[in-house]
């Protein structure tokens, strides 16, 4: 397995449609593993081919409660319900965040790495990042499906909002540091 760079907005490989998997032999499920291997190495949730420079119908998915990763080939959302608006990245927009709108749930279908066709009735995690990856492979991005007046905002490595110091108006500089020590001191020391 080895790992792949992954292409960044705005390259434009992103905004292609990838093409059918005909045949699933052992380039495409290598292809498969070096996406797993990846995604993790980022911390994110999933991937599509586009993202590693293959205009192929081919996903993976990894739910962070779950021990292995998914990976769908030609996967297709079959149904979806509902609204929502959640939070959502984008391994093509690292540092970056934005609340997006999503279905409530959906219904997919796609072959799996055996071959095996499933059709899975999801909601949650799996299904955002379903609608997501599928979104890829038709050269559509998250920042396409942004909730009214919403724009990406930056994060830090744990997906933290940055710069929300200055949603009080105040300049960091003017921060006095004893101050900003202040949250490593246990609070039963404060209290004291
Ligand atoms: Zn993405």
């Amino acid at each position: 397995m080895a790992i792949r760079d992954i292409l960044a907005i705005p390259h434009p490989i992103l905004r292609q449609r990838a093409k059918k998997v005909r045949r699933v032999d052992k380039r495409l499920l290598r292809l498969a593993h070096d996406m797993v291997e990846t995604m993790r190495e980022a911390g994110g949730v999933g991937l599509a081919a586009n993202q590693v420079g293959e205009l192929r119908r081919l996903v993976v998915i990894q739910i962070p409660e779950e021990e292995e990763a998914r990976i769908y080939i030609n996967p297709e959302i079959l149904k979806r319900s509902g609204a929502r608006e959640v939070e959502e990245g984008c391994l093509s927009h690292a540092g970056y965040r934005a609340m997006v709108n999503r279905s409530e749930w959906i219904r997919f279908g796609a072959l799996d790495h055996t071959e095996k066709v499933v059709k899975i009735k999801t909601d949650g995690l799996l299904s955002q990042a379903m609608e997501h990856e599928v979104d890829h492979l038709n050269g559509i991005l998250y920042l396409d499906h942004l909730v009214e007046h919403a724009t990406p905002y930056r994060v830090d490595e744990e997906g933290q909002p940055l710069d929300t110091e200055l949603e009080s108006g105040e300049d960091e500089s003017d921060t006095p540091s004893d101050l900003l020590e202040d949250d490593d001191v246990p609070a039963s020391m404060k209290i004291k």
